[in-house]
């Protein structure tokens, strides 16, 4: 089963093929594959390293090296969307995501974030 933190819920959407290594982007190309095209398809959310962060060079022994930005973007989310850890199917779980998502709370969990100005996390979230 894919393992995402929370925050993940919402760079899974807004990912178009670049990170932080070869290996990382292998990774998260297969993951997000499933994600986005197989109906269903089920998450375990955790509120610590994930199945993206496994194969990330920023992770050691389970420490990302930002991790005090990483903490702030999933605890955020979680009280943002009220989630708790453990199964939901993704799909579902991101449309309920979006359809409450505004520009104004994407900007507040995303703030710090390198890839919020130059990704298509604002217009596949909030679709715009
Ligand atoms: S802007 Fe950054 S933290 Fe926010 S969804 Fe996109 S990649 Fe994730
Ligand atoms: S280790 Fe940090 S940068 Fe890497 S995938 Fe995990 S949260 Fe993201």
């Amino acid at each position: 089963m894919i393992w995402l933190r929370p925050h993940y819920l919402l760079c899974t959407q807004g990912y178009s093929g670049k990170g932080y290594s070869t290996y990382f982007v292998d990774n998260m190309n297969a993951v997000v594959h499933r994600l986005r095209h197989v109906p269903g398809e089920k998450i375990r959310l955790t509120f610590g390293p994930d199945s993206l962060c496994a194969c990330c060079p920023h992770n050691t022994d389970g420490l990302c090296d930002t991790q005090d930005k990483v903490s702030r973007f999933d605890r955020k989310t979680v009280e943002y969307f009220g989630l708790h850890e453990g199964e939901y199917v993704y799909q579902d779980l991101i449309r309920a995501i979006d359809a409450q998502m505004t520009p104004a709370m994407l900007e507040d969990i995303c703030r710090g974030c390198a890839w919020y100005p130059v990704s298509a996390c604002k217009k596949n979230i909030c679709g715009k």
